[in-house]
């Protein structure tokens, strides 16, 4: 009989050898008990299979979080109804309205204390209170206000003079909170709120009688139009003493402590109401360990998800290439220039990843004109030199075609077959060309969706490089990486996406990133220009066109407004031809037209045949026209930052000086004009897409709701990188360690999972 030991912390060792007769294995918990005739019996505990009771109670915490908020006491079918207009229909959505800040009414401060800026609470004595006219004939109601500090005034610019003067009548006593603001030497109050004191009674005990709006710090809720905060205060109470109690956290308890997490209940609650000792700064800012605690249990099922996604890809089986150098040596030998930095980097990250023996599944993010398509073309090498073919799927077919032009001209130097497959491609010739990539005579494939069509069949496909990702969803990912055996997969994208935000909307991918461009180019020379300035903008284009250059003239295309728009843009290029530049050769280009009169246009203007060219935003990104050297964006505040990089990109592609001049409007308000001399002052594509985040929020920023991504609760991905970061080690450490969550004290994190994701983790799975 083997012997049992005890360990350092008291608890039996239990040889290895005995487990399986015992039916147990490692990890598991164990209660030993005596039973009647005094044996000792061994009981598996609740950890590794959960007791009935535990399901029972964590089931009816549950369904006590979706209690609809109409059966909440205070919230009649008014309040209701607003709420739910803004998705708040649950108790537990209530529980995720955080406050965006709290008023501090701890104490009641002494008038002559009073501080400018700050929100505070005082009490006093009406002294009096009238209508007071200015001497430039502006109207206001003024109360006068003492305590035995001092005085202050009050004002209101929108009032009903009799009933103003029926509440503040001199000698009555408040309660008064509100923001302090000074004039000059005067401090005052505008529309401050009150509570009138009975007849006799202290402040102190007026106070008592409202525990949630006095002696604390005050949550003040965002998105509450026609809603009354005191009333919302007091909802709000109610929902939390009653409900953060049913919130239970998923996560392991170790990441809880080693994390320095608060229970998930506990958090809710110094949330909504902080201690009377909690910094309200911290709070409003994010930082207290509250909302850090939230933040990361929302971080967490992301990447949780993310992490087993990805894992899901990179254990199964793959091709191991061997890099021997036999066309991609000669390639950079052919080549004018040598690789940045950054190429060489990230193709080394590449080369890593094709050499190993599970699919690759890489993102390589890179600001246009950075030589992404070289990069691309250099890992295409590694796989044609170990006898495997590659599919280059772009979004467009001028695009593509673009990409055959470029790689066709270098591959035909080195030997190597590339195809080009679009769906304009047709008859005889498609049936021969499918013929030939059927047969792996084609090594290179390159074309759009066309390529993974149902009728396109590799004879070994090695290597999948999709170009400008976001435009494709996960779904043509998953379509191209089942034409070969999982082949390796190279996504490419010319949004430069700051960094926390990559890490959530393609968590599943690994990231390189080209942070540089190639020498030599000369940053393009933005600057704001409004109507009035329209002609000497023309004069521009004329000197530009003069020199030998040519230009482009982009119109916005907002969706709702498509047709009028469109009906914008081709006037726009009608009075360009007619009135403004009659002796130059225009050309327009919108999405209403069809793919073949685009593509015409296009040709056209890269063969010089054109001068301006007038378009729609669908001037693809990544046509490269180097002679182009000056664009002009009308309306570009209708635009998003990043998508004005985008379009900038288009020029400042050859040797010569590039402008691009963005029209705006003459009203255009203060933060709009603010917004678009980001793109004056800096050409660096992630500081304009974090720029662009911070303005638009990241729902808007790449579409992240098409890619799968939940909605963000409380976190906040620019505020909370740290928290992201902390919270995907976590998560990835676990999905390696306990791919199935089966491990004890992991059950809960399954059912989560499971509920955070809905049914999108399957949906977004990569294949
Ligand atoms: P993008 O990243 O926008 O796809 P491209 O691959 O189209 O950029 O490259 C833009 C231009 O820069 C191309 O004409 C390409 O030949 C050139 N290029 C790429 N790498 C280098 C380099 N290391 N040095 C100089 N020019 C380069
Ligand atoms: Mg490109």
């Amino acid at each position: 009989m083997p012997v049992m030991k005890r360990s350092e912390d008291g608890s039996l060792l239990i040889p290895a050898d005995l487990l399986g007769p015992l039916g147990l294995a490692p990890g598991d918990r164990v209660a030993v008990e005596a039973d009647a005739e005094g044996r000792l019996v061994l009981t598996r505990s609740a950890a590794r299979e959960p007791s009935v009771e535990v399901s029972l109670r964590q089931a009816i915490a549950r369904k006590n979080l979706e209690t609809p908020m109409q059966f909440i006491k205070g919230v009649g079918p008014k309040m209701a109804e607003i709420l739910a207009r803004k998705g708040i229909v649950t108790v537990e959505d209530a529980l995720y309205l955080l406050p965006n800040r709290y008023e501090d009414r701890r104490q009641v401060v002494p008038m002559n204390r009073l501080r400018p800026g700050e929100t505070c609470v005082f009490a006093g004595e009406v002294v009096s209170a009238d209508v007071v006219t200015t001497k430039g004939g502006r109207r206001f109601f003024e109360v006068m206000a003492r305590d035995a500090s001092g005085v202050m005034s009050f004002k209101w610019f929108n009032y009903h003079a009799a009933f103003m003067r029926k509440a503040w009548q001199p000698g009555r006593r408040g309660i008064f909170t509100g923001q302090v603001t000074q004039y000059g030497l005067q401090r005052e109050v505008h529309h401050p709120d009150v509570d009138w004191l009975a007849e006799g009674e202290t402040v102190e005990a007026a106070m008592a009688r409202d525990p949630v709006g006095f002696g604390r710090l005050v949550p003040v809720y965002p998105l509450t139009e026609g809603l009354n905060q005191k009333a919302l205060r007091k909802v709000m109470k109610e929902v939390v003493d009653r409900f953060a109690p049913c919130v239970e956290s998923a996560l392991p308890a170790r990441v809880i402590r080693e994390r320095a997490l608060l229970p998930l209940a506990e958090a809710l609650g110094a949330v909504h109401f902080p201690a009377a000792d909690a910094d309200p700064r911290a709070l409003e800012e994010g930082r207290d360990p509250a909302h850090r605690t939230l933040v990361f249990d929302e971080f967490f099922f992301l990447e949780l998800g993310l992490a087993l996604k990805r894992r899901g890809v990179t254990l199964e089986p793959g091709i191991a290439f061997s890099v021997n150098h036999t066309y991609t040596k000669p390639l950079l030998k052919l080549l004018p220039f040598a690789l940045t930095e950054a190429q060489r980097r990230v193709l080394a990250e590449i080369k890593a990843d094709m050499m190993a023996p599970h699919p690759m599944h890489r993102l390589v993010q890179g600001d246009v004109g950075c030589g992404k398509t070289l990069v691309a073309l250099l890992a295409a090498l590694v796989a044609v030199e170990n006898g495997y073919q590659v599919a280059i799927m772009a979004p467009t077919e001028i695009l593509a075609e673009q990409h055959y032009l470029n790689i066709h001209r270098w591959c035909e130097q080195l030997g190597v077959t590339v195809a080009l497959l679009t769906s304009s491609l047709k008859g005889k010739a498609k049936a021969g060309a499918l013929e030939r990539v059927a047969r792996g005579e084609v090594q290179i494939v390159i074309g759009t969706h066309a390529v993974i069509q149902d009728k396109v069949e590799f004879h070994r496909l090695g290597l999948g490089i999709v170009d400008e990702q976001h435009r494709f969803g996960v779904l043509q990912r998953g379509l191209l990486r089942k034409k070969g055996e999982n082949p390796d997969i190279l996504v490419m994208t010319a949004t430069p996406i700051p960094r926390t935000l990559a890490m959530t909307v393609f968590g599943d991918l690994s990231l390189s990133v080209i942070d540089e461009l190639p020498p030599g180019r000369t940053p393009v020379e933005t600057k704001i220009c409004t109507d009035s300035r329209r002609r000497q903008v023309y004069g521009i284009i004329r000197d530009e066109v003069a020199a030998g250059h040519q230009a482009y003239v982009i119109y916005p295309l907002v969706e709702e407004s498509e047709k009028s728009e469109l009906k914008a843009a081709t006037q726009m290029a009608e009075h360009l031809a007619n009135d403004v530049f009659p002796d130059l050769r225009l050309g327009v280009l919108h999405g209403r037209m069809k793919p073949e009169e685009k593509e015409a246009v296009m040709r056209s203007f890269k063969g010089r045949e054109i001068d301006i060219l007038v378009s729609t935003t669908v001037i693809e990104v990544g046509i490269d026209v180097p002679n182009a050297t000056v664009m002009v964006i009308e309306h570009a505040e209708r635009f998003g930052l990043s998508q004005l990089h985008q379009l900038r990109g288009r020029v400042g592609r050859g040797s010569a000086t590039s402008r691009c001049i963005l029209m705006a409007s003459d009203r255009l308000s203060d933060d709009g004009v603010k917004r678009l001399r980001v793109m004056e002052s800096t050409t660096d594509g992630f500081r304009i897409a974090e720029a662009d985040l911070e303005i638009r929020g990241p729902g808007d920023f790449l579409g992240t709701r098409q890619a799968g991504i939940p909605d963000f609760r409380v976190a906040n991905i620019l505020r909370d990188g740290r928290i992201l970061e902390e919270a995907r080690a976590e998560a990835f450490d676990l999905a390696e360690r306990d791919p199935e969550l089966r491990a004890p004290g992991h059950e809960p994190l399954r059912e989560e999972l499971a509920r955070r994701w809905g049914g999108r983790l399957e949906l977004a799975g990569v294949a």
